[in-house]
Parts: C-alpha cells; sequence; structure tokens
C-alpha cells in the first residue's frame, strides 16, 4: 500500500528512519550524515526499565533503501559486531525498504549466539507500513510519501480513541481492515413503502460485507415488509463524496415527506464520526484550539 520509491534516494531514507524511530520513542543518539561509517549508520537508544533499575541500551540503525530494485538485503551487510562495538552499541536493527534475506537472519542470529551482538531487530517495508496504520503516524507519511498517504488515507485518532465501524452480521470490524484492503462494506438501509400522505419513514441503518453479510441484511430488511437501499462505505472515504452525503442527509432530515428514525440517525452519526477519521485531512493545534472553543458554547 505505501510507495516506498518515493522515498528518493538512501540519505531521504536515513532521515525517514530518523523520524520514524523518533515518533516510537527512540532517543536519536547519533542522526544520519554524522556517523563514524561513512555517514550511513543511525545509533538510537532507549531506557530498558526494571523495578529497580533502568538501562539505556543502544541499537546500531543499518539504513538499506532498495525500493527500486526491490532487492533483499544480505552481502551488503558486513562487519555487524564492529560496527556495534564502535558505536557501543549492543543490539543491531536493520531498517530496510525490502526485505532482509535469510542468510542474513542466519548471521544475525549466530552473532547473538556468540554473544557478539546482544539482539537485532528487523524493520522491513511490511512492518513499518504496518506500524505506521496502526499508531497513524500520518504527518510522517504526509511528509515522506505523499502521493501513497492521499492513496491510503490511514486513520487518524484525532478523537483520542478510535471509533469503529462492525459489521452487524459477522461483527467485523470493517474500518480497520480498510486500511490494509480495499473497503468492501455496504450500509443497508430498510425504508418504508411510499404511501400517500404518509411520511416514508428510513427506520434501520446497518452495516454488511459485501457479497454476504449485506445480502443478509437486506433479507431482513425485505421479511419486514420494507425497502432497501444500499451504499458503498468506501465511497465515504472520498472527502467530496462523503461532504455530498453529509449535505444530502441534512436535506433529508428537513423534508416534510420523509422522517428517520432514532436507530438509523445515532447510527449514522456514529459512521460519519468513525469515517472523519479516514477522510478528513490532518487537524491542526488551531483547529483543535477551535473545536474546543464551539464545545464550551454548545453547553450553554
Ligand atoms: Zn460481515
Amino acid at each position: 500500500m505505501i510507495d516506498w520509491t518515493e522515498i528518493a534516494d538512501g540519505d531521504t531514507w536515513e532521515l525517514f528512519a530518523r523520524d520514524f524511530l523518533s515518533e516510537m520513542g527512540f532517543v536519536v543518539d547519533v542522526g544520519p550524515g554524522r556517523g563514524s561509517d561513512g555517514g550511513r549508520d543511525l545509533v538510537v537508544s532507549e531506557q530498558l526499565k526494571g523495578t529497580l533499575y533502568t538501562e539505556k541500551f543502544r541499537w546500531l540503525v543499518s539504513c538499506k533503501h532498495n525500493a527500486t530494485s526491490g532487492n533483499a538485503v544480505g552481502s551488503v551487510e558486513f562487519d555487524i559486531a564492529d560496527r556495534c562495538r564502535r558505536n557501543k552499541a549492543q543490539g543491531f536493527m536493520g531498517f530496510y525498504s525490502t526485505v532482509p534475506s535469510a542468510s542474513l537472519i542466519q548471521r544475525l542470529g549466530e552473532l547473538r549466539l556468540e554473544k557478539s551482538i546482544s539482539s537485532f531487530e528487523i524493520f522491513d517495508h511490511r512492518r513499518i507500513e504496518s506500524i505506521i496504520a496502526a499508531s497513524g503516524m500520518t504527518t510522517l507519511l504526509l511528509r515522506y510519501t505523499p502521493s501513497s498517504y492521499g492513496r491510503v488515507r490511514p486513520i487518524q485518532k484525532f478523537f483520542g480513541d478510535y471509533a469503529e465501524i462492525r459489521c452487524d452480521i459477522c461483527s467485523k470490524d470493517v474500518l480497520s481492515l480498510s486500511v490494509s484492503e480495499p473497503f468492501s462494506a455496504n450500509l443497508v438501509w430498510g425504508i418504508t413503502r411510499q404511501k400517500p400522505r404518509a411520511k416514508q419513514e428510513y427506520k434501520y441503518l446497518m452495516v454488511g460485507c459485501k457479497g454476504g453479510c449485506d445480502r443478509a441484511l437486506s433479507d431482513q430488511v425485505h421479511a419486514e415488509g420494507l425497502l432497501d437501499a444500499w451504499e458503498d462505505i468506501g465511497d465515504l472515504c472520498n472527502p467530496l463524496i462523503y461532504m455530498k452525503n453529509i449535505c444530502s442527509y441534512t436535506n433529508l432530515l428537513r423534508s416534510p415527506r420523509t422522517k428517520v428514525s432514532d436507530q438509523a440517525h445515532q447510527k449514522l452519526l456514529q459512521i460519519y464520526i468513525a469515517i472523519s477519521q479516514r477522510t478528513l485531512r490532518d487537524v491542526t493545534k488551531d483547529d483543535e484550539k477551535r473545536f474546543r472553543q464551539i464545545q464550551i458554547l454548545d453547553e450553554f
């Protein structure tokens, strides 16, 4: 999902590694371009906390950017134990835009066994991607891979807690799944039939996975003698369709010929909130401040 070739060269990959690791909570001791190994390695540290005793653990971070060729990182990693020793690092960390080769993993295992290094960790492209998706490092993505950011629209937890959207049949969280695979769920409405001089009621609103759960929901709706209407939830990740949908719904609420049940209204509000985590742009400090001001006004 993230196209790492958007990062132009090895130098930028190192800057990305520095920013990524500091967002994860590591302290950057030696930054890009200042290492003793021709400027190629970073050194980061973390505090290991025991009950009575805390210890600083240093990692030598080797950054390799092979996204364009797609080659695994293998024999280019040499001198590992020496590089760690020179930098007073106990652990070795590979930070790769592709994957490590099987022989590199084996070699690192041997070094750990013979205690030349205390530990090793590999951040390959998939691991980096899943950490970004899960932790909402959206600013980082926007800075380094803007095209991927536009395509991926990762979840931003700007309400503090994550708001989910679960399928009403199988309970799968279709929103979190939509980051790693295309959105595959529909909104299914249950609507009363039009009768003369009676309002048409939007009675039920439910969420169903495509190709099964959504059909089961529409069967339920038909069994009650209601009409069904479907909307693709994935479309709501498009900011323009999202706004259009909110405007259409607002018009529907004002229409003298329709009414919306409490269940459907509450459900749609939850869905708008949850979807906004993928649809809205990053919230700035000023946005948050203004939002809080309005909340205070609402209380009066
Ligand atoms: Zn389902």
